[in-house]
């Protein structure tokens, strides 16, 4: 194995919200045979699991056991033309990077990508999107290991595409992605990007600690809403908070742990329950165990 091996790395250091455990041990392999390598020497038994920028997830107190993977820029950061208005992408380059080479380009249809804080991998995970464009609007075929250490390669079709999910199998690591754009006129491309800051930097709290949409929206309504109107707007537990600007963003204020951020979760859907009847879902991935005595409960057990 060529990739760097770190024990008890300290996880939720890198997501966004800058809380929870470590994880036993991270891997960073140098590369797509390196992974496929170190998968395949890996014991059954041994979880894996992958994160990517860290701006959908939070890693609970208690730690993560087993394995986490991390794709570094190098030997997974490549963004290079493949074809008049293809692109193929390693799963580590962040979203940002995408929109600004598809703009040098001239490729339209990838300006939704100038806002999404976090890295390709975990945008072919949640199928990311914004503004009218998702990740499922531009995958051609998507590379991916799976637990055992073996090649797959994906039609857009095999990857079950819907609104913030993807279907296909949870154990496999995207390593990169072929994507199509269409032919555009940059300044229009400047154009559509300028209007995406536009929209972040009034809309939400992008710069604070925070792991964006908190919940799916329920087929034909929007989550915040239903946020809004159960009185949820600005509500804290702990160092947590639902953020007053948008009300499915949820932040820490400061010194929150990963137990007030999803306690403040729970308490926000068991709220919107009672007050609506609607079950909102997770959209932020919640990895880890719960520190002794800390567990927190759906709905907070009702
Ligand atoms: C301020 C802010 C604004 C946001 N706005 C939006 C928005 O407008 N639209 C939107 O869709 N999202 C938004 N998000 C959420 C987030 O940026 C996206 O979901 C993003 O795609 C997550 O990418 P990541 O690299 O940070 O993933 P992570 O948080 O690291 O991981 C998310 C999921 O993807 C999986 N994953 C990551 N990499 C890989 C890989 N290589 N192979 C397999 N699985 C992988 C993880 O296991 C996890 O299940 C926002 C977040 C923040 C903090």
């Amino acid at each position: 194995m060529r990739g760097a091996i770190t024990g008890d790395f300290a996880l939720g250091e890198v997501t966004w919200f800058r809380v929870g455990g470590a994880v036993e041990t991270l891997f960073q392999p140098a590369d797509e045979d390196d992974l496929a390598t170190f998968l395949r020497a890996l014991p059954e038994d041994v979880p894996v699991m992958t994160i990517g920028l860290g701006s959908n997830s939070l890693i609970r107190e208690g730690g993560v056991p087993g394995v986490a993977i991390r794709l570094p820029m190098r030997g997974f950061g490549a963004i290079e033309r493949v074809g008049e208005t293809r692109i193929r992408v390693g799963a580590a380059a962040p979203d940002k990077q995408v929109a600004k080479a598809a703009l040098d380009f001239g490729l339209g249809g990838f300006a939704f990508y100038f806002g999404i804080p976090g890295g390709i991998g975990g945008a072919l995970r949640m199928n990311a999107g914004a503004n009218g464009g998702d990740t499922s609007q531009r995958v051609v075929e998507v590379r991916a290991i799976d637990r055992r250490g073996e090649v797959h390669v994906f039609a857009n079709a095999d990857m079950g595409y819907a609104y913030r999910h993807c279907s296909a199998p949870g154990d496999l690591i995207f390593t990169s992605a072929v994507f199509e754009g269409v032919a555009a006129d940059k300044a229009e491309i400047e154009t559509q990007m300028a209007a995406v800051t536009e929209h972040r930097e009034t809309a939400q709290p992008i710069r604070s600690k925070t792991g964006g949409s908190t919940f799916k929206n329920p087929p034909g309504q929007s989550a915040w809403k239903l946020v809004d109107a159960a009185g949820m707007r600005g509500f804290r537990v702990g160092g947590a908070q639902v953020s007053e600007m948008h009300c499915n963003f949820l932040i820490n204020t400061g010194d929150a742990t990963a137990y007030d951020i999803e306690l403040l979760g729970e308490t926000v859907r068991a709220r919107v329950l009672e007050t609506s009847g609607v079950q909102l879902e997770w959209e932020i991935k919640r990895f880890g165990r719960f520190a002794a005595g800390r567990a927190v409960e759906p709905f907070l057990g009702a």
